[in-house]
């Protein structure tokens, strides 16, 4: 069963092509992460990428922060099997070198310095018909804005205002650094007014999106590790989300290996599934059990199993697992696939239809594993069909 959408028409942000993405306009939410390895080392950076790629990740982001990292780039480049961002700051040069290995260019105009390097970056970015992102942090705004909303100097050290800096912070910052592409004709902008704060994340989001048409960048930076970032990514991209703002997403977490990078992707996911915005891979609606669920069924280890066991599937399957007959049935009517425990055996549903109806419960997951194959196999539409 496919509900109508209940989100408020999407804000209308001009397109901005990204490798083989156009982020904006109507076209879908797209995910994308970071490594956490040292670029210079072109081993383990793909190796991340491409790890993340295969959990789906649409486009990465590495860091090229030293010559020897922009070294790496035309390696990374030929076997990496995700669109590449470069992560610059302050070192144009680095930007230059970067540009044509890479899909965008994260850096702020802001930052790095003259109005020849800005230039520079610019004229790279044009050759290589490469858009830029202009990524604002609370952590790295620029100087004078900084002491505009609130900061002051200490033995020459920047220090934030006590309550932090207000929304209008990042917002001036994000309007100056476009001020300065649009001043060389430049369009192919990207913008991000990350915070770790998510009301201040989404309401800088929120004026950004009033007081300009590029598509969006959403984060909350700085989320921590995956718990907490989890709660502050689906609450901050979600508000946004929910609002009809935002065009790609990142969700942050603390965190190296490359097994925990990709629940950057998981969630990222499950925030736009959860929305309805994207489908993608095997959703599993369960229900959070009580003490009449059918005693022999298990329906956290099912949904759990069931989940894990399919987690690299990529088209979108909706499988609903519910402890008794209660809301079973009405579940499984709006799942691709439903399980049900009825008494002393359970009833499976396919699209609503009961196919199954006495089917013992240690038989359950691996009944469900083949027909969640099977129908991934056969009747799932492509997942960027939202
Ligand atoms: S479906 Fe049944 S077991 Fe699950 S929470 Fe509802 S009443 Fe309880």
């Amino acid at each position: 069963m496919k509900h109508k959408s209940l989100l408020p028409p999407r804000r209308r942000a001009r397109e901005v092509k990204v490798g083989p993405f156009v982020i904006g306009g109507d076209n879908p939410v797209i995910v994308q992460s970071m490594t956490a390895t040292d670029t210079a080392d072109a081993d383990s950076t793909v190796a991340q990428i491409n790890a993340l790629a295969e959990a789906g990740c649409e486009v990465v982001r590495i860091t090229v922060d030293t010559r020897k990292a922009a070294a790496a780039l035309p390696e990374i480049r030929r076997r990496a099997a995700a669109p590449l961002v470069a992560d610059i700051h302050y070192n144009f040069k680095l930007a230059l070198e970067a540009a044509p290995y890479v899909d965008k260019i994260r850096i702020n105009p802001g930052n790095i310095g003259s109005e020849e390097n800005i230039r520079a970056v610019i004229e790279k970015a044009n050759e290589f018909d490469l858009p830029i992102r202009v990524g604002v942090n609370n952590g790295s705004l620029e100087r004078d804005i900084a002491i505009k909303h609130g900061a002051h100097v200490t033995d020459n050290v920047l220090m934030p205002p006590e309550a932090g800096y207000p929304a209008e912070a990042l917002v001036d910052s994000a309007l100056r650094n476009i001020e300065i592409l649009e001043a060389h004709n430049f369009t192919r902008t990207i913008i991000s007014v990350k915070s770790s704060n998510v009301p201040l994340m989404v309401k800088a989001y929120r004026m950004l999106a009033a007081a300009c048409d590029y598509p969006l960048h959403l984060g909350v930076t700085e989320a921590g590790t995956k718990d907490n970032s989890n709660i502050k990514s689906s609450l901050g991209i979600g508000a946004l989300l929910l609002d009809g703002i935002g065009d790609t997403l990142r969700v942050s977490i603390a965190a190296r290996a490359t097994g925990e990078k990709i629940e950057e992707v998981r969630t990222g996911f499950k925030i736009l599934q959860a929305l309805g915005l994207r489908r993608f891979g095997v959703e599993i609606v369960a229900c959070p059990t009580c003490g009449r669920e059918d005693q022999g069924f298990d329906t956290t280890k099912i949904a759990l199993e069931l989940e894990e066991v399919n987690s690299r599937l990529s088209k979108p399957v909706k499988v609903s697992v519910m402890g008794c007959y209660v809301n079973g049935p009405g579940e499984a009517a709006e799942a691709d696939l439903g399980v049900v425990a009825s008494g002393k055996a359970a009833k499976i549903y396919r699209r609503g239809q009961l196919i199954d109806s006495l089917v013992p419960f240690d038989q359950v997951l691996p009944r469900m594993t083949e027909l969640i194959q099977t129908f991934h196999e056969a009747e799932a539409v492509p997942a960027s069909a939202d």
